[in-house]
């Protein structure tokens, strides 16, 4: 019998593949039977991982010792290596393989969820909390026993976990995966828009699937209606293989739109687009025939390494990008890293700690509290502006004050590389606070940009990422659309355009009243071009 349920978001797509389950830290852990001639080799594979371990961790040690915290991180890594020798860990993992005839990676999974469950259930706080070191002594153990890592799986696999990073998605589209599912997340989440700009098929806040799936089991992903199917029957794949094929036929009779103008039928032009996140969606942008990038989300570059990158990196990085693109504007928008968009760069953060990161060191706030850094990111854009239309936007603004912090280091670079044309810098409307004071801040800026996927979030006061409060998630709030009117009637008494870069944009029941309002732009996902476009061209 198949199983169904519901998920708060998907990304576009359906797809029917083979479940390969993550844990924690994206690893995948193996779930298969063996034969009782195999266990023993199990049990053999168990105790190598199990001494690997303890050699690794009797390693850490010997180095922390010269550690200036080495008197609190000691024990907690003594405690690991306790643990590790524990009778009960060691035998109960060993009567799973040998009593339920399973591989060591399950049957040792099947353990360390029996400890965890034990923990949780104490009453003791600080016993409650060794949680995690058990989950932490699992992973040591998992490392040695040859789980592969995310990125080595195999095509047609469909992904599951509680939870993915935008950066996961990144890999698994790189990697040729089918589709994912997460059981967290919301529909504008970091994870779901990068999903939707390379068009990988996946859901999140699909609860309950994590739980009841296994690996191996065939699982089917609508993520046009956001459902799942665990184990469809023959007609459920059926009415799959129709549904695919319709919407096929769907994408094939859009792609006529690439080539035409983004015009309505009384001759306004309104700019469609490309929202962008790295190097590689600029091919996919060009095919959907956007008229430029309105939103170039810098942050990627920086979420891929540990370490800042440099000037000249930057500058390379947005070089192709620029001759990807031609004479056709971009628009980047200055790092907007903090909240969901993490970045393990120690230099961004130091040991900021934030307890509300959405409400803490994100965007503009962390830029002018790094000037280097954001110098830095002017200047490297700026080597670029000789031959690129560009623009600057900046994220997360709540005052004019902002604003003319970043106008001033704008000019202090300008100056030094001797750029002279004029660099419109732009203000995002995504904060209910800008809206409000947009005629003061359409006094310093060039051009805005309204981020409807914050203005939602923080107007609503809705986690964008808690699939909990996603029915709560909604752009047609009247709140929203009175913050849109504000940010617009702001832009035109001070005659600076005004365009929408947030989902919002790609919403084609707000297309007629972005070309009432006269906004001068929408950006967006670009495979959402085509059908805005269509749309467009109607009204
Ligand atoms: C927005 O908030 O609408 C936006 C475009 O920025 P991001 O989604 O990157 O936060
Ligand atoms: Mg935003």
């Amino acid at each position: 019998m198949s199983q169904q349920g519901h998920a708060v978001a998907g990304s576009g797509g359906l797809v029917l593949g083979v479940v390969q389950k993550l844990d924690e830290k994206h690893h995948i852990i193996p779930e298969y039977k063996v034969e009782e001639h195999q266990t023993e080799a199990e049990v053999r594979r168990f105790s190598q991982a199990i001494l690997q371990a303890r050699l690794s961790l009797q390693d850490e040690m010997m180095l922390l010792k010269e550690h200036p915290h080495a008197n609190e991180l000691l024990p907690i890594l003594e405690s690991h290596h306790l643990m590790l020798s524990d009778p009960e860990l060691q035998a109960g993992t060993k009567r799973f393989i040998e009593e339920d005839k399973i591989n060591v990676e399950w049957a040792l999974k099947r353990c360390l969820t029996g400890f965890e469950q034990a923990f949780e259930h104490m009453d003791d706080i600080y016993l409650k909390s060794r949680k995690a070191d058990i989950t932490q002594v699992g992973q040591r153990i998992f490392q040695y026993l040859d789980a592969s890592p995310l990125a080595l799986h195999q095509a047609q696999s469909i992904m599951l976990a509680t939870d993915f990073a935008p950066s996961d998605v990144v890999t698994m589209w790189r990697d040729g995966v089918a589709g994912f599912a997460a059981s967290q997340g919301g529909k504008d989440s970091h994870t779901m828009i990068v999903a939707r700009g390379v068009g990988l098929t996946g859901l999140v806040g699909a609860q309950g699937l994590f739980e009841q799936a296994e690996d191996g089991d065939v699982l089917l992903l609508n993520a046009e209606e956001n459902t799942w199917i665990l184990n469809p029957s023959p007609d459920e794949c059926l009415a799959y293989d129709i549904e695919q094929q319709q919407l096929n036929e769907k994408r094939d009779a859009l792609k006529i739109y690439a080539n035409q103008p983004s015009q309505s039928k009384d001759g306004y032009y309104l700019p469609l687009l490309a929202n962008i996140e790295f190097v590689e969606e600029v091919d996919i942008a060009l095919q959907y025939g956007v008229d430029g990038i309105g939103l170039f989300r810098t942050e990627f570059l920086f979420m891929q390494s540990a370490t800042l990158p440099s000037e000249e990196e930057q500058r390379a990085y947005y070089q192709k990008i620029v001759q990807g693109m031609g004479n056709k504007p971009i628009t980047f928008r200055l790092l907007d890293v903090g909240a969901d968009k993490l970045v393990h760069v120690q230099a961004l953060f130091g040991d900021y700690d934030g307890e509300n990161p959405a409400l803490g060191l994100r965007g503009v706030r962390m830029l002018l509290r790094k000037p280097d850094i954001l110098k830095t990111q002017l200047r490297a854009i700026l080597g670029c502006a000789k031959t690129a239309n560009i623009s600057i936007l900046v994220p997360m603004v709540v005052s004019t004050a902002e604003m003319l912090a970043v106008r001033a280091l704008l000019e202090e670079a300008k100056a030094e590389l001797d750029v002279r044309q004029d660099i419109a810098l732009g203000c995002m409307i995504e904060v209910p606070a800008a809206a409000l004071i947009a005629d003061d801040l359409a006094k310093v800026s060039d051009f805005f940009s309204i981020g409807s996927n914050d203005l939602v979030q923080y107007g609503l006061a809705v986690d964008r990422s808690d699939e909990h409060v996603g029915y709560l998630y909604d752009a047609n709030h009247v709140a929203i659309k009175r913050l849109i009117q504000m940010a617009v009637d702001a832009a035109n008494r001070q005659n600076i355009p005004i365009t929408v870069c947030g989902e919002l944009a790609a919403n084609r029941a707000w297309t007629q009243t972005f070309l009432d309002m006269r906004v001068s732009g929408l950006s967006m996902t670009a495979r959402h071009v085509l059908a805005v476009r269509k749309q467009l061209r109607a009204l």
